[in-house]
């Protein structure tokens, strides 16, 4: 917990507004009350109503209609309040509103946080967790079945070798699960014809820029959201070149120890975009997709190039080809994948899914409290079948 910090300096830079923020109900009732000029009795109504949505409620209503609601024809104020969700979990103004209540209300209880230390540190300490608990953990360790008989799971095949077990959890993404791994015969027609509905969301590219050692940058903010499109719009956002990208700026501070600056550019993108290029041409789209990510940097860190000594891009295909996601997709599945993962062990027992699936539970947090709510069901099973 400790290492947990907060992230205070959140930055919007676009031709309709530039501002600072901390992200939070506060902050934004400040923002929305002085510069976007919003009565404190509609910025009161809307916070309470976003804050009360819950996975019960009428899921007919769109986040566009939520917004036209409260602050009609302000595409400025949509663009502030939508802008970095599209960002942190994918999800555009014609998706459900409750995908955007859940999750811009859990920003807005607190803010942005990261994890001091980075991934690297996070990973360690969960490894000491797990095998302080008796857990073995096999990395490249490709699955590549999902064993199941008699309607029952009975394990997995890995690198051609069966791990027999009475339960299998698989974190290879819903869509991954079913269609690749345990395979479309294991189940009823009616859950088939649900699995196949299912969009993934979309899918992202990264530019990662390392700072030389000797060099440092001015502190401008520890995440920027910067755009040169007129209006916010989730088309602008996903097209190859898109003129709008976040930066988030690693300062020392970050990573202590390090003493060292980076700089990540994220952009929210299609998979159908990046693949099938032949290689010469995917290498040449990688190159420009790093000159337009430089080109932007420079506005707000002039003179960064020179200090620059790693370049590097990700694209679709690089997150399809790591994490074996279907497309490539950054944060799961559209709201259907959610009722499809939970209930998959009614389908198959034994066999249940966690990881990112319908936005809500996209994200770290919500796959963390995913993982919570099935590790919830698979503990019921398991009991259960020892009483048997
Ligand atoms: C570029 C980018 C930026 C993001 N930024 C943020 C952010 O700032 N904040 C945030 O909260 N979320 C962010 N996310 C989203 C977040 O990373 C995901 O929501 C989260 O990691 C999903 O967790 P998961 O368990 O579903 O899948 P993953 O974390 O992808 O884990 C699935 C794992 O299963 C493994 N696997 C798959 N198939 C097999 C197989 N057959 N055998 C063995 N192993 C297999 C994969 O290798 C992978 O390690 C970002 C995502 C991307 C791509």
């Amino acid at each position: 917990m400790n290492s947990i910090v907060q992230l205070k300096d959140i930055v919007f830079d676009n031709p309709q507004f530039s501002l600072t923020t901390s992200f939070d109900r506060e902050d934004f009732t400040k923002i929305l009350r002085e510069k976007f000029e919003v009565p404190q009795e509609v910025i009161d109504r809307f916070f309470s109503t976003v804050a009360g949505m819950n996975f019960y409620d009428d899921q007919s209503k769109t986040t566009r209609e939520l917004f036209e609601e409260f602050f009609p024809g302000r595409s400025d104020i949509h663009r502030l309040l939508m802008e970095p969700i599209t960002y942190a979990n994918g999800s555009t103004l014609d998706d459900p509103a409750i995908t955007y209540g859940i999750v811009f209300s859990n920003f807005m209880n607190r803010g942005v946080f990261t994890f001091e230390g980075g991934t690297d540190k996070l990973i360690g300490m969960m490894v000491t967790e797990l095998e302080k608990n008796g857990v073995t953990i096999c990395t490249k360790s490709k699955v590549e079945r999902i064993i199941i008989e008699n309607g029952h799971v009975t394990g997995v095949e890995v690198n051609g070798r069966v791990i027999s077990a009475p339960t299998v959890i698989s974190n290879s993404g819903i869509t991954n699960t079913i269609f690749n791994l345990a395979g479309p015969e294991s189940f009823s027609d009616e859950f088939m014809a649900r699995a196949e509905a299912i969009r993934v969301n979309n899918s992202s590219c990264q530019v990662y820029i390392g700072i030389k050692e000797d060099a440092t940058i001015e502190y401008k903010g520890d995440l920027l959201f910067t755009s040169t499109a007129p209006e916010f719009s989730s088309d602008e956002l996903l097209d190859p070149h898109t003129r709008s990208k976040t930066f988030s700026v690693y300062y020392p501070k970050t990573r202590p120890g390090h003493d060292r600056y980076t700089i990540v550019a994220s952009m929210n993108s299609r998979y159908d975009d990046w693949n099938g290029l032949a290689r010469g041409e995917y290498e040449q789209k990688k190159e420009e997709l790093i000159e337009r990510t430089l080109v932007d940097l420079e506005r707000y860190f002039p003179g960064a190039r020179d200090k620059i000594d790693w370049l590097e891009a990700a694209t679709p295909v690089t997150f399809n080809r790591y994490t074996l996601h279907t497309r490539g997709t950054s944060f799961g599945t559209k709201f259907e994948g959610l009722d499809v993962s939970r209930s998959l062990f009614k389908e198959v027992p034994g066999l249940f899914h966690v990881g990112s699936v319908g936005i809500i539970m996209s994200g770290w947090l919500g796959a963390i409290n995913y993982g919570v709510i099935v590790a919830n069901d698979v503990d019921a099973y398991v009991r259960s079948q020892e009483n048997h």
